[in-house]
């Protein structure tokens, strides 16, 4: 595709991670012609897993239907048939899982959700294969954004070449240059991540050995909780392998940089004194190295001038609902779509604008929420102490809200949005506030009434 068939202008995205990746596919099926740019070698997902909701799987399905294909060729789901449409099994970490003090498993599903899971190797392989070879270019460290002029972006690499692009989008993640750019002079206190005081132990290992070690549980999602302490774990590769996130609650600051941080194996064991010895024996497949989780809790704006935020870059969130990259792909839709109805290029300023306000109230409460909800899974959460029955019953409230949100119905509002604005460009700066499912959100007036 030249650019003269689609476009009549070019997006630069920085970074090829999910929110990266899933934006160039979007764009692409709209016909908008983009560049990643990569500061990796090649592709490099984290070893670990992860977890689509229903939401996620919509957006990716309505960005391009072949990637939700794929994708549901390699996701896999729980193995018992009455799990199906279960997110997690809410079990106590400690000896016994809490069966032995009456405890029997609470249950986070919705009849209409679907569990699924996959290796983040699986997803970013299915992303890249949708993409034409050249799209992404490895090797490329952005060092400086700059909007010199009304309609361009320039863009310096840390190779030394300079290169100019009418929109650019940062997909850069939580400790993205771009986040800088955008909020630094307006917003300086919220551009650095706040560390959400937990961290956390990662692990894989194979089915197999995960069933010697904690039998038929490992078949199916579950999280074991405890004071300041727990256990996720669920099946990934098709069933063939396991993926575990061991959380701490740490009251403390985090020392030094946002950065893992390696420890030995006797510090690793003692945060799970207290855990049943199945959990303890799965130990032998986590790496001892702490991985502290920090969140953007505040975002006051996706952009600035030509520049804006997507994905981790945006609004990094705690994992306790799995959320995370759901709301990245979420934004990767809307941007797609509205920048796809853009026919002057004096009009991106009017899709960019519309981006911000449909999904910052929205992507910004998923963050919000997830703190609350890792509170409330270490038992710290106020209205809820240790009473897991009220823990499960409050994460079949929240869960719902952010699966089964409308997407249709935003993409709806975007477009119209967009248009009134291209059309009326005074109510630019007339904006009011609508509700929008759970959340609230401000588009241009004459939308509104
Ligand atoms: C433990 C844990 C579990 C999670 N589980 C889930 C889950 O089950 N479900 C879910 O939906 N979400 C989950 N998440 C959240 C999810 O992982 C993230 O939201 C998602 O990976 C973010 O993708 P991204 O593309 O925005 O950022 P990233 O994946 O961080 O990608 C950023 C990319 O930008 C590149 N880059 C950075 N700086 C530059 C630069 N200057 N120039 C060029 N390139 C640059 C990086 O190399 C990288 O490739 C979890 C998170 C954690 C921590």
């Amino acid at each position: 595709m030249t650019q003269a068939e689609g476009a009549p202008f070019s997006v630069a995205i920085i970074g090829a991670g999910i929110g990266g990746l899933a934006l160039a596919i979007g764009l692409l099926k709209k016909n908008v012609p983009c560049t990643v740019y990569e500061s990796a070698s090649k592709f490099d997902a984290v070893g670990a897993g992860i977890g689509l909701g229903p939401n996620a799987l919509r957006a990716i399905e309505l960005m391009d239907p072949k990637f939700r294909a794929m994708y549901d060729e390699v996701k896999v789901g729980n193995k018992s048939p009455d799990r199906v449409h279960e997110q997690i099994e809410i079990l106590g970490i400690q000896e016994g899982f809490g069966i032995t003090d009456d405890w029997h498993g609470g249950s986070v599903s919705h009849p209409a959700f679907e569990r699924s899971s996959a290796h983040r190797k699986a997803l970013l392989e299915i992303m890249e294969s949708l993409i034409p070879p050249g799209t992404v270019q490895f090797n490329k460290r952005v060092i400086r954004l700059e909007q010199k002029s009304p309609q361009k972006v320039t863009i310096v690499f840390q190779d030394g070449e300079v290169v100019q692009s009418d929109i650019v989008v940062g997909c850069d993640g939580i400790k993205g240059m771009s986040r800088k750019v955008v909020l630094e002079s307006r917003y300086p206190e919220e551009v650095p991540a706040k560390y959400n005081n937990t961290y956390i132990y990662r692990g894989i290992t194979s089915m197999e050995e995960a069933k010697k070690r904690i039998g038929t549980y490992a078949e199916d999602a579950r999280w074991w909780m405890g004071k300041g302490k727990g256990w996720a774990m669920y099946p990934i590769s098709k069933g063939t392998e396991v993926n575990i996130v061991a959380f701490i609650h740490d009251p403390d600051e985090w020392v030094g940089e946002q950065a893992t941080k390696e420890v030995t194996r006797e510090e690793m064991f003692s945060d799970f004194a207290e855990f049943d010895h199945r959990l303890k024996a799965l130990l032998d497949f986590v790496k001892p190295v702490r991985w502290p989780l920090f969140h953007h809790p505040n975002t006051p704006t996706y952009y600035k001038g030509r520049i804006c935020l997507m994905g981790d870059s945006a609004h990094a969130s705690s994992p306790a609902q799995a959320a995370g990259a759901g709301q990245g792909l979420e934004d990767a839709l809307i941007l797609s779509r509205l920048l796809g109805l853009v026919r002057r290029t004096n009009e991106v300023e009017s899709a960019i604008q519309v981006y911000d306000a449909i999904r910052r109230p929205r992507a910004q409460a998923v963050v919000q929420e997830s703190r609350d909800v890792g509170m409330a899974y270490f038992f710290l959460h106020p209205d809820f102490g240790d009473d897991l029955k009220k823990i499960t019953a409050d994460a079949n409230v929240r869960l719902p809200k952010i699966w089964f949100y409308d997407l249709d119905r935003d993409l709806k509002l975007a477009e119209d949005s967009f248009n009134a604005l291209v059309r009326y460009p005074a109510c630019k700066d007339d904006v009011v506030t609508v509700s929008i499912a759970e959340t609230t959100t401000s588009v241009p007036s004459r939308i509104a009434t």
